[in-house]
């Protein structure tokens, strides 16, 4: 994912911390360009909670591992959210580099 206005490629920790942290906004640190998740990462976002769910359902051995099956979810959520910055999508919202 590259900013439209400078083409900078923006940061791919910062594109996975706000997915994470509820589809915060993302700014670009070179040209402070302002981008907004769209509906695809939101969709995104409910087909991971989705696939994690069906293999914490698939590695489910009992009450008794309630815990571990949780973790299980965690992880995979993790994991797979892990390529997310590489897929979303997202709209500029504000543009600042034109301003002086
Ligand atoms: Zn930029």
């Amino acid at each position: 994912m590259k900013c439209e206005d400078c083409n900078t490629k923006l940061n791919y920790f910062a594109l996975l911390e706000s997915f994470w942290f509820g589809f915060k906004q993302v700014k670009c640190l070179r040209c402070d360009s302002i981008f907004e998740h769209t509906s695809f990462n939101r969709i995104l976002g409910g087909i991971i909670v989705f696939i994690s769910t069906l293999v914490s359902n698939m590695t489910y051995i009992g009450e008794k591992a309630l815990l571990q099956t949780f973790f299980v979810m965690l992880l995979s959520m993790f994991i797979s959210s892990l390529i997310t910055p590489l897929i979303m999508k997202f709209k500029k919202i504000k543009t600042k580099i034109h301003e002086k």
